[in-house]
């Protein structure tokens, strides 16, 4: 299943979020080509000259600015263009600006990338993953969002920090929207086979923990470095990177993706994200996992509120 040598990804938005996306692909030395695209040239062209004065330290890769067209022939474009979340505003709250963003650059897009994936990131990252869907009039294997992606590596690492197991051996999802209706999966979460509270118990140095406190945590964790330090950018530009590789190295990988619904739990026309396997074409198939009654009715709250929003805005 490894075929592919190295990818050319494009990064379309080359802010925080972009430029981190870059750096960490051009260190992870799966791609051998970069374009970044920005509405300012200069910030593009900054950062292609600056990374590129570091490729004699890691594996070959051609790092250029440019427009749509020199995006032909990407395998993955990544999309992180728009305004992003301000103090005080909910990640709803920016679907009208930049659901405007997406309209002028998604056929763009398309006119010089119709075979490949697209990646959107930018925020509200379900909402303009169906825009995108919409908009591009590509297959939806094909339009992915980062969705909850980062948020279940936020989960992992509190429960990585609760129980002191390596984040990597702790198995659990945030599904439904990235943002202020995602649902932990308790019923899920395993370490070796054993459930949360199996574990805690065999554990016998628990001195309990409040699922509600974790759930708390990651669902506001954008919220508090947003107020710190005005944006997130290092684990989201981690997560699209994991995303990336599975696509590029044909994984098969089960990621907490955001894609088009059709039908799981009921829930259909509307993009969220659930367990789904990404291989070399995009989205292979979103599983449809045993969920109890309460995380299913929280799941089909969450697509509730984002069919809302395609509503209010038209879609
Ligand atoms: P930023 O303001 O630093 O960067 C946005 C960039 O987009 C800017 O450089 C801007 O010039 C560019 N841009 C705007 N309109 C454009 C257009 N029409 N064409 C090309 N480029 C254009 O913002 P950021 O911090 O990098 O965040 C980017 C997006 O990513 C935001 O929507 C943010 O909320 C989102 N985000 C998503 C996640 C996630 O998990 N999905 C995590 C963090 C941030």
């Amino acid at each position: 299943m490894l075929h592919k040598i190295a990818g050319k990804v494009s990064i379309i938005g080359t802010g925080f979020v972009g430029s981190t996306t870059a750096y960490t692909l051009m260190l992870s030395g799966l791609v051998s080509e970069i374009v970044l695209v920005d509405v300012n040239k200069d910030k593009a062209e900054g950062d292609a000259m600056d990374m590129s004065h570091g490729v004699s330290f890691v594996r070959p890769v051609k790092i250029t600015a440019g427009d749509f067209k020199d995006c032909h022939g990407s395998d993955v474009v990544v999309i992180a263009a728009g305004a992003n979340q301000k103090v005080g505003e909910t990640r709803l709250d920016l679907v009208k600006k930049n659901t405007k963003i997406f309209q002028s650059i998604i056929p763009e897009i398309v006119k010089y990338c119709e075979d490949s994936i697209l990646l959107v990131v930018t925020n509200p990252v379900d909402i303009l993953t169906y825009v995108t869907y919409k908009v591009s009039g590509l297959p939806a294997s094909k339009v992915i969002g980062s969705g909850t992606v980062l948020d279940t590596s936020r989960f992992k690492y509190l429960l990585s920090e609760h129980t002191g197991v390596d984040a990597r051996n702790i198995h659990t999802y945030i599904l439904g929207e990235h943002g202020d209706t995602e649902v932990p999966v308790w019923s899920l979460t395993s370490i070796a086979g054993m459930t949360m509270d199996e574990y805690c118990s065999y554990c016998a140095q628990c001195e309990g923990y409040s699922k509600k406190e974790i759930y708390e945590q990651v669902k506001n964790a954008a919220y508090h470095i947003i107020e710190k330090k005005g944006a997130t950018y290092y684990a989201v530009a981690l997560g699209v990177k994991r995303i990336i590789e599975c696509i590029l190295r044909d994984e098969h990988s089960i990621l907490t993706v955001s894609s088009l619904i059709t039908g799981q739990y009921g829930i259909q026309d509307v993009c969220l994200s659930l367990p789904t396997i990404v291989h070399e074409k995009g989205i292979n198939r979103v599983l449809e996992v045993p969920l109890n009654e309460e995380e299913t009715t929280l799941l089909k709250k969450s697509a509730d509120t984002l069919k809302g929003v395609l509503k209010e805005i038209g879609m």
